[in-house]
């Protein structure tokens, strides 16, 4: 796979962190490469607490900006938010239609989201997130007759080259993150509500990492499930 042929990558994911903690590195490798990323952040994860002393409202607007801070601190140059409810997320064509629009608009070549088909243990909204954006790659992005209304916006139907699912339980493409794992650590300590000043983030982080990269003799990794396309 050369970036030549990849330029394009966006990234979906149910609630502001998720993208930095599964996959932050392999995006800040893929930026300084010269790739282009678009994250759409599907809820703005306004119950992702456990205060009494804030409302959903505000919340969401805390870790909007606390996502568009990681955004900044990797180099991520475009986010959507669509605002829709933390824990709300059903994969049903109402919300194939918005991910379908956002693969129309943005026309990435790498599509980067929560595996849908790892068992057990999975968060209802990655899961309907992940399940959702597959569906949205192939086949509904890519043939005009689902959602026609697209065509007089001029969203044109797109072909996904890629897409990378990550989470998974048998991944297959393990990308070196050693030189980008700072950057990595810099983007989830901007989620401060999230976070907090957790003493022990980077070297939990560290850990995972290392185990990840250690079968396949690298020293930190992020794992993927990668399917490729047909053309
Ligand atoms: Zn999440």
């Amino acid at each position: 796979m050369s970036a030549e042929e990849h330029q394009r990558v966006m990234v979906v994911v149910a609630h502001p962190d998720d993208m930095e903690f599964s996959s932050a590195g392999t995006v800040a490798k893929f930026i300084r490469e010269g790739r282009e990323v678009v994250l759409v952040q599907c809820t703005s994860g306004d119950k992702g607490t456990a205060r009494r002393d804030i409302t959903s409202e505000e919340l969401a607007a805390l870790r909007e900006e606390e996502e568009r801070e990681a955004c900044r601190r990797l180099g991520v140059q475009h986010v959507e938010f669509l605002r829709l409810g933390d824990g709300e997320l059903m994969p049903d064509l109402n919300f194939r239609e918005k991910i379908v629009r956002q693969i129309r608009r943005h026309r990435p070549d790498i599509v980067i989201t929560h595996d849908p088909f790892r068992p057990y243990a999975l968060h209802p909204d990655h899961r309907a997130v992940g399940i959702t954006t597959v569906d949205s790659v192939y086949p509904t992005a890519r043939d005009p007759l689902y959602f026609p209304e697209h065509l007089d916006e001029g969203l044109e139907p797109h072909k996904v080259a890629e897409l990378w699912l990550f989470g998974a339980e048998y991944p297959d493409t393990y990308i070196d993150i050693s030189d980008t794992f700072e950057a990595k650590i810099h983007a989830l300590r901007a989620h401060v509500s999230q976070v907090g000043e957790a003493k022990d983030l980077e070297e939990r982080i560290r850990q995972r990492a290392a185990e990840v990269g250690e079968p396949q003799g690298i020293a930190l990794a992020e794992a993927f499930k990668v399917i490729k396309m047909r053309r």
